[in-house]
């Protein structure tokens, strides 16, 4: 059940703090409609990163806490939840850089997402087959060794392996770095398709430009701040955000 505003996911006015002195966020206010693909951009150190880890609750594990504002996550105040709690409620996020097993298969790999739901093989067969639907390169190499595919399919790999937790939303922390042109559209090409089944999507991302082009909305951050929201177009065409954010 969303929120009666229809956002999936809302912050308001959150700080963060680590080691009980850096403050990361000061305050970011963010929504997030569900079904809908939202940008979060700003420079290195702006506090995307951090942004996302309070949402899925895995501050704690680097010594940081949420001291301020809140976070409601479909009806739920998210508070003292943890990350796997998170993942049973249908959130997920898939980390910066390539996290598969690399001595598993690319199915292996993918399968491994379903672990804590407990499904049957038929169950699993299914799931595998919708996903291997949106990532037909991963249905060819499902019998490869994942820590031999390309950088772009290891992305794949991660975004299938949350896919089969079956999300309500998705957050990537740049899904598309280090991989070639053709790659990332193709990466930003299958996160449209999985919001259109209703997946609302959360990406931090370095290619500003190519992910303001899909995004419903994009935020950009400033020393732990939201700085600027607007439609990924009109963020496009604001002549501030250009100059500082997307290179003139
Ligand atoms: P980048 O694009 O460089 O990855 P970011 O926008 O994702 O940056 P964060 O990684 O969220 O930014 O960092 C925000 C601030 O919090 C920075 O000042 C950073 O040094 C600090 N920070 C991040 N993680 C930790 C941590 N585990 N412990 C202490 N400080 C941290």
């Amino acid at each position: 059940m969303s929120s009666a505003s229809g956002n999936i996911l809302e912050l308001k006015n959150v700080k963060v703090v680590y080691d009980n002195v850096i403050l990361a966020l000061h305050d970011v206010t963010l929504n997030v409609p569900k079904g809908k693909i939202v940008a979060l951009l700003g420079g290195n150190g702006a506090g995307k990163s951090t942004t996302l880890k309070s949402i899925s609750t895995m501050l704690a594990s680097e010594r940081g806490k949420v001291t301020g504002g809140s976070i409601n996550y479909d009806g739920n105040v998210i508070e003292k939840q943890n990350p796997s709690q998170m993942v049973n409620m249908g959130m997920v996020q898939v980390l910066e850089g390539r996290r598969c097993f690399g001595h598993l298969t690319v199915e292996e790999n993918i399968i491994s997402g379903a672990y804590s739901r407990k499904l049957s093989r038929g169950d699993i067969n299914q799931e595998l087959e919708k996903i291997y639907g949106y990532f037909i390169r991963l249905k060819e190499r499902r019998k490869s060794q994942a820590g031999f595919t390309s950088g772009g399919e290891q992305q794949m790999i991660a975004v299938a392996r949350a896919m089969m937790t079956k999300p309500n939303i998705l957050m990537l922390d740049e899904p598309t770095a280090g991989v070639s042109p053709i790659v990332m559209d193709e990466l930003f090409n299958r996160i449209i398709d999985i919001a259109n089944t209703g997946v609302a999507i959360v990406m931090v991302e370095q290619n500003a430009k190519q992910a303001l082009q899909i995004a419903d909305t994009g935020y950009v951050l400033v020393q732990g701040e939201n700085k600027f929201k607007d439609t990924g177009t009109a963020l496009l065409n604001n002549p501030e955000v250009r100059q500082a954010f997307l290179g003139g």
